[in-house]
């Protein structure tokens, strides 16, 4: 018998190249996804590994995935443990042969996967499969210690052509699966549970859901190079990072399907660029492999020291946590905040400004924020959130040194007419917009750094 292990980053049926491989010439297939109970621990600098936004989407992901696999006859074995437990007892029991997983490139998985390998080494062989981004590891043009250091050289050493087309299991193949345990009311009760308003629901379903809804029922991909940067709503891009960072949809998926959209509809600059972005993703994920633990240390992957406050003085906490609950003082900090804080999701350029802001302004340690970014994203990607706060810190792949955002100026350009800010701070009201954007004459939280106002 052949086991597959889903993790929490590859939470779907398509393009899944571990399931397909696993029912290849196979009597019976154990399908197991382990609710690891240390997502509920606390991490380094004490946030929890998931909040309940980032809980609930994955709850809601494996309900899918359950669900998906039911219907075609077969059956998802759900267990309240760790892998690293569970995974060997089921190799004893079922006299298991293979273990079937899409590969991981960051330490703490490794290291999982190394435990589970030590202990199932008499029995059964791990087979790792790519998956997840857009391009194959396999298809790039060098070894991955090779890979370029910033992203503009990357992106051109990448060749369209080489995408690879899905790996697709044949769905009545799921009617050779074994159920161990039928644990799903238990799944279901933790995730009624659990009421928090999402604004996105997790799953497979709902990833190509969105993504019809994007491309062709509303076009929304022809002009997302004009809308990328907004702030407000779901529709100024695309949203398909929860499902992206759940792998309830591949990064190949999706750019297959914008190949289908320019053969169809219609290929123009924004169609581009979603590819473009898409290979950012691409990009830290394979950059992750190369630079390993660097990228978790405070000097980063250019073991760059600079100058930071002291984490354990009692004002540096001070100062982290009004960042946090979005009481800088800064209305536009503090809307991006709260929007983080209410809802597990944050703007493209939001991060980019709160990260700045904390960094460069604030001078704190860029971990605390990743960590904080970790635990609250729905989207949280180990290699694009930390790639890009070590980015952001200037100790990671950015070419240009001391990149600053100027919160008056971004708010400016950004949210000139203050809906974005108003949305999540009603109480400044009737306040006069350009004073909310030059944090002037204010009746609201003193700001809590001096930043010189040139715009
Ligand atoms: P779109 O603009 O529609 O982009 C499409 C896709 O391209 C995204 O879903 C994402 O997969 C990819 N993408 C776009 N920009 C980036 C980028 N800079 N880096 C990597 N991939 C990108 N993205 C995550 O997916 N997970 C994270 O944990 C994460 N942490 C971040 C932390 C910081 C400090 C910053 C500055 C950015 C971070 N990003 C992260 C990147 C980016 O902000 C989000 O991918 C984007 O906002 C998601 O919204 P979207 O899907 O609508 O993006």
């Amino acid at each position: 018998m052949n086991l597959v292990w889903f993790k929490i980053t590859d939470l779907r049926l398509r393009d899944h190249e571990a399931l397909k491989k696993a029912f290849n010439k196979t009597p019976n297939v154990l399908l197991v996804f382990c609710l690891d109970p240390r997502f509920n621990q606390n991490m380094k600098f004490g946030e929890k590994k998931f909040s309940d936004f980032k809980l609930k989407f994955l709850y809601q992901s494996v309900l899918d995935l359950h669900t998906q696999i039911k219907k075609n006859g077969g059956h998802l074995n759900i267990y309240f443990d760790t892998p690293e437990n569970i995974i060997p007892k089921l190799v004893n029991k079922y006299e298991i042969k293979k273990i079937f997983h899409i590969r991981d490139t960051t330490d703490e998985e490794l290291k999982q996967l190394n435990i589970i390998k030590e202990k199932v080494a008499d029995q059964a062989k791990i087979k790792d499969y790519w998956g997840n981004t857009v391009y194959h590891i396999d298809d790039l043009n060098y070894p991955i210690d090779k890979i370029p250091f910033v992203f503009s050289n990357f992106r051109k050493s990448l060749s369209i052509n080489k995408i690879r087309e899905e790996q697709n299991i044949k769905l009545i193949r799921l009617q050779k699966c074994t159920q161990d345990v039928d644990n799903i009311n238990q799944l279901i009760k933790l995730n009624d549970k659990l009421n928090v308003p999402m604004k996105f629901k997790g799953g497979e379903t709902e990833a190509w859901q969105r993504l019809n809804y994007y491309f062709y029922q509303k076009k929304l991909l022809s002009n997302y190079k004009k809308t990328r940067n907004g702030l407000l709503g779901k529709d100024y891009s695309s949203k398909f990072s929860p499902y992206l960072a759940f792998g309830n949809i591949s990064g190949k998926s999706i750019q297959l399907e914008v190949f289908k959209y320019e053969n169809e509809i219609e290929k123009n600059v924004s169609t581009y660029w979603l590819y473009f972005e898409l290979i950012w993703r691409d990009f830290f994920r394979f950059s992750s492999i190369k630079y390993g633990n660097s990228m978790f240390k405070l000097k980063g992957i250019k073991n760059k020291m600079l100058d930071w406050r002291n984490n354990n003085d009692e004002e540096t906490n001070k100062l982290f946590n009004k960042w946090k609950y979005g009481k800088t003082g800064y209305p536009y900090i503090d809307a991006n905040m709260l929007e983080l804080r209410k809802t597990g999701f944050m703007s493209n350029r939001g991060r980019q400004m709160v990260a700045s802001f904390l960094i460069k302004d604030l001078k704190i340690d860029w971990r605390r924020g990743a960590e904080y970014f970790e635990s609250m994203l729905i989207d949280h990607d180990v290699a694009s959130n930390y790639g890009n706060w070590n980015y952001a810190a200037g100790i990671g792949a950015d070419p240009r040194e001391n990149r600053y955002f100027n919160v008056y100026k971004q708010a400016y350009t950004y949210d000139r007419s203050c809906k974005f800010i108003l949305n999540w701070i009603p109480e400044l009201k009737g306040q006069d917009k350009k004073d909310i954007i030059n944090v002037k004459n204010l009746n609201y939280y003193q700001p809590i750094v001096n930043i010189k106002n040139n715009y």
